[in-house]
């Protein structure tokens, strides 16, 4: 599923063009689709190569080098356009390089790796350690710009939230282990079960508590069984059905306070960290800058993308371009939703 062109590929002699298979199970899930390539299981309406634009030469620029970035560079190139590709980080990857650190999900960095190739195949024009602004942007004369820009944490809604670090930073371990820890998960995706399981890994003493009736809820089982036995394994507690409300100090440690999801009832944990998983909040400034000189003001026709057709609006005058999000710079999601977002908007280009 992952590439269903391994044996013309092969016959070719392009063995290291072959798109790997992560281990994902986000096949699995829901419905058939393989985690990053979007056109495994809706054949009726995506192709499997990637067909020359017929108004190929048009200038695409795309701000952000995670999945979604990444995907829409490649297909803007195998569709013949000459693409530039702005990353403020010093390397690609975006949020994937983060989800790779979990012990048990290091391939998901072929998902990277393998776009990172592709991109050097066609040649885009990669451009690391650029925090791109609006006037970077213009300056390249785009016809079409895609913003990729994923987003961050989305910790300003819990009161005490300066006191909370969030999974990205756990992850990363940007700051010295400070002994045992609550994870609080908001969403059920991989992130928070991932960072509970690394510092249960370490040695750390951690409680992961959810908004859910169940662990990582919004994820394939198989991949729900692997969180569960690991962290038996490595004594991990579980509580479910809790919503955290609040998170103070009490003299050097913190007090974490929450609301039982049914009973209303309250509960308070006390650790030397808090960390927070309740998904990513947009990273919009380049797009918010660069809407009011677009040909489309920076609206996606839907129905267009959907239908996999061309976006109607069209550039008018030399300086005017087409502008349009994706990924996690449109609210927060995953992996595949980035990836899909790409690979239809910029196929119709
Ligand atoms: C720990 C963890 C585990 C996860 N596990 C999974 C999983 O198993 N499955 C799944 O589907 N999803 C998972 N996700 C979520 C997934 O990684 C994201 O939804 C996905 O990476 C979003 O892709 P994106 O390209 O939209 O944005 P991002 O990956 O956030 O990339 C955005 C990029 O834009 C760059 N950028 C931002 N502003 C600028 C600027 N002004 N100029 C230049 N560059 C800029 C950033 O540096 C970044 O590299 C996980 C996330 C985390 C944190
Ligand atoms: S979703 Fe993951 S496991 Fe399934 S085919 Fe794609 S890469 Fe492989």
């Amino acid at each position: 599923m992952a590439d269903t062109q391994i044996v013309n590929k092969l016959a070719r002699g392009e063995e290291d063009r072959i798109r790997p298979c992560v281990g994902a199970s986000h096949c699995m899930w829901k419905k058939v689709n393989c985690i990053h390539n979007p056109a495994s299981g809706r054949e009726t309406i995506l192709p499997h190569v990637i067909e020359r634009s017929i108004r190929p030469g048009r200038r695409i620029v795309v701000v952000g080098g995670g999945p979604g970035g990444l995907e829409a560079a490649r297909v803007a190139a195998e569709r013949g356009h000459k693409v530039n590709l702005l990353e403020a980080a010093s390397k690609l990857g975006g949020q994937v390089l983060i989800a790779a650190k979990a012990t048990w999900r290091k391939d998901l960095i072929g998902i990277i790796d393998w776009r990172v190739g592709e991109l050097e195949r066609l040649g885009v024009e990669v451009r690391l350690n650029t925090l791109a602004g609006p006037d970077d942007v213009a300056a390249l004369k785009p016809d079409g710009v895609i913003i990729a820009t994923g987003g961050v944490p989305d910790l300003s809604w819990i009161e005490g939230a300066e006191h909370c670090t969030s999974v990205w930073d756990a992850l990363n371990e940007t700051a010295p282990a400070k002994g045992d820890a609550i994870v609080f998960d908001g969403t059920g995706r991989h992130a928070a079960v991932s960072a509970a399981l690394h510092l249960g890994e370490r040695g750390r003493p951690v409680h992961y508590v959810t908004l859910d009736d169940s662990m990582a809820l919004e994820m394939e089982y198989p991949s729900r069984v692997v969180y569960r036995k690991r962290f038996a394994e490595n004594g991990v507690k579980c509580t479910v059905d809790q919503q955290l409300t609040k998170v103070e100090k009490r003299g050097n440690r913190l007090l974490a306070t929450f609301r039982h999801e049914l009973t209303g009832k309250t509960m308070q944990l006390e650790a030397a960290e808090v960390i927070v998983e309740c998904g990513t909040e947009p990273v919009t400034d380049v797009f918010d800058g660069l809407k009011g000189s677009s040909v489309n003001g920076g609206i996606t026709d839907n129905d267009a993308l959907l239908s996999c057709k061309s976006q109607t609006a069209r550039p008018i005058a030399p300086s005017a371009f087409e502008l349009h999000r994706i990924g996690d710079a449109v609210t927060s999601r995953g992996i595949h939703s980035a990836i899909y977002d790409a690979y239809r908007l910029v196929l119709a280009m």
